[in-house]
């Protein structure tokens, strides 16, 4: 089965525009409120143990079991 990211509606974190990678700080990451961003990013704005998506301004509690995307 060919997975790419050309089937995913996005290619690239909106945060930082740069192109989601199936491994590293580049790996895209969905949040509770469906808003994606790359590990790196979510790295950037989580504080001890909350993360507030850059989008809705949502809170949640930052946990290791943020969706991951599996390619
Ligand atoms: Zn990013
Ligand atoms: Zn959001």
């Amino acid at each position: 089965m060919v997975k790419g990211l050309d089937k995913m509606p996005w290619k690239e974190c909106e945060r930082c525009s740069r192109e989601f990678e199936p491994s590293g700080d580049r790996v895209p990451k969905v949040l509770k409120c469906g808003h994606t961003l790359c590990w790196g990013c979510i790295k950037h704005i989580s504080h001890l143990d909350f993360i507030k998506c850059p989008f809705c301004k949502t809170v949640f509690v930052f946990s290791k079991r943020i969706t991951s995307i599996n390619f």
